[in-house]
């Protein structure tokens, strides 16, 4: 069995000290362990960054970008081993995996146009022979802390625009599934990039608070759950660090009763119960606008769902796998039995279900829960698990209060025909990614990714143009040259 450990200045360097099991989810098998980097391990990787720094920071944006296009390629060439690690870990089917990668190469393809994005502002004669311009200077030593449900992608999102624009970087994957980031870093490193660019470290929180603590490190990315993003974020802001700290959600789709509810429901299907609902941009709740709408939207979900096929990663026939841990799939099943307890109708129910061959795995079917009301504890917190619920609203002015009283503010979409609805809508609603009959608004990787409310704390949000602002500070020089100097008088001979 393998131990995984970390990236350190070009090599692999071990610190088993601490190890903890990497899981198969699909299996409930042991796949391999990851060593928990300590204190001493991650100052090294931090020293190998600070080390790299002057030298990378002079390298020319354009040659920077040059290792980005290899890196792109790489990434292309090694696609299928990559989404091999993705899905033994994490458990995600194949496709789902691949679709996964492509969305992590566009942020790379997006880092190829560094020099460009990189050109900074100009302005002539701000005074008499006064010119100023404004440049975009690297931080130095950045660091990425990211979550186990995009294992490949999030990492992605970070570190090929951090680096692009001239910072080194220091990793910390999630210890659940690390293998695909670091797999990956190794192609980055064989793209060219110098050791001590890009540095990566496995493990948990000792990990986490030596990054959040070091003077060396001046500014962090993180994504992750809510709790944990708000820590992050205090703490390295009250160390003086420029941070930026993703977090949960809880993703509405308004239902209205004009909206072509087969579109709607086979839509939803894909955005609750994909990657078994283990995405920060999962569709959970349904919010019908009238019964009329609700009882359709539950009929035809109904239906819907006695067609999903969970089971293993590897089967591309499964339209999603198991959710991360044991635990997971209990606390999943904990939400479901509150659910009911709290009186709501469980129409479709995922929990105990049976996997032929794999009894062992994580798996929790695709669940609907009717007549969910904003008081119970599955519609207050994010369950992260294939379960979706539906609400009933009287009016669509309900139906927006219930998305702007939540606590997270990530995504949400709404379904109708009437554009003046949906215009309304995109205009008032406090979420920060918004679909029209789309119900995945990921902004692609040229704009930017980031929730509102308890989302994101912070100020920018994740990829895109947001991330240059975030991996640079700006300087702004004002220059005048009060004689002509060199020009007129300067002498070209030698003093006959
Ligand atoms: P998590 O918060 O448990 O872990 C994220 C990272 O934080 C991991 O690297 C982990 O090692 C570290 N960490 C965990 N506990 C810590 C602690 N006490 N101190 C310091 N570091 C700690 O999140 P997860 O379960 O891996 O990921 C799922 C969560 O991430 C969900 O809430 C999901 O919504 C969210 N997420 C958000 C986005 C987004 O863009 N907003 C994207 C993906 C995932």
């Amino acid at each position: 069995m393998t131990t995984l450990g970390n990236l350190i200045n070009g090599t692999r360097v071990d610190d088993a000290v601490r190890t903890q099991d990497i899981f198969n989810p699909s299996t409930g098998e042991v796949a391999g362990q990851v060593s928990l980097a300590g204190k001493a391990t991650v100052e090294a990787a931090i020293a190998a960054a600070e080390a790299a720094y002057p030298a990378w920071r002079d390298t020319p944006p354009a040659k920077r970008a040059r290792v980005m296009y290899r890196f792109k390629a790489l990434l292309e060439q090694h696609a299928d081993e990559i989404c091999g690690l993705v899905g033994q870990e994490h458990g995600k089917i194949v496709h789902d995996a691949k679709g996964e990668l492509s969305r992590g190469i566009e942020n790379v393809e997006y880092a190829c146009g560094a020099p460009e994005l990189l050109k900074g502002e100009h302005s002539k004669n701000t005074g008499p022979g006064i010119d100023s311009w404004s440049e975009l200077q690297p931080l130095g030593v950045v660091a990425g802390i990211t979550p186990f449900n995009f294992p490949a992608m999030v990492p992605l999102w970070m570190y090929p625009m951090a680096i692009a624009c001239g910072n080194t970087f220091v990793l910390k994957p999630s210890e659940r599934d690390p293998s695909s980031a670091l797999f990956i870093a190794e192609l980055a490193q064989e793209a060219g990039l110098p050791a001590g660019v890009l540095n990566v470290v496995n493990g948990d929180k000792e990990a986490v608070d030596t990054l959040l603590d070091d003077d060396r490190v001046k500014a962090v990315s993180f994504v992750g759950s809510t709790p944990i993003a708000e820590y992050i974020y205090s703490r390295a802001s009250a160390n003086g660090k420029r941070c930026q700290a993703l977090g949960g959600a809880k993703n509405h789709a308004i239902v209205m009763p004009d909206a072509d509810m087969d579109n709607v429901v086979s839509s939803l299907t894909g955005a609750a119960f994909g990657s078994s609902g283990e995405r920060c941009m999962a569709l959970s709740v349904a919010v019908a606008v009238g019964d009329a709408a609700a009882d359709a939207l539950v009929d035809k979900m109904q239906a819907q769902m006695a067609t999903l096929k969970v089971g293993p990663h590897f089967d591309a026939e499964n339209d999603f796998g198991p959710v991360i841990t044991k635990a997971h799939q209990e606390k999943v099943c904990g939400y479901i039995d509150s659910a009911e307890a709290q009186g709501a109708e469980i129409v479709v129910d995922g929990r105990g279900v049976q996997v032929p061959g794999f009894e062992n795995g994580f798996y929790v079917g695709g669940t609907l829960i009717d007549r969910v009301t904003p008081d119970m504890t599955c519609y207050l917190e994010e369950i992260f698990g294939p379960v979706l619920l539906v609400v009933r609203a009287g009016s669509m002015e309900e139906a927006m209060r219930l998305i702007d009283d939540h606590e997270y503010g990530n995504g949400t979409c709404i379904y109708t025909r009437d554009g003046e609805a949906a215009r309304y809508f995109c205009d008032r609603i406090q979420v920060g990614m918004v679909g029209v009959n789309v119900p995945l608004p990921v902004p692609v990787s040229y704009h930017s990714f980031g929730g509102w409310k308890r989302s994101l704390f912070g100020d920018l949000s994740a990829y895109g143009p947001d991330a240059v602002r975030f991996y640079t500070k700006r300087k702004t020089v004002t220059q005048r040259w009060p004689s002509a100097g060199i020009r007129e008088g300067a002498q070209f001979s030698f003093p006959s």
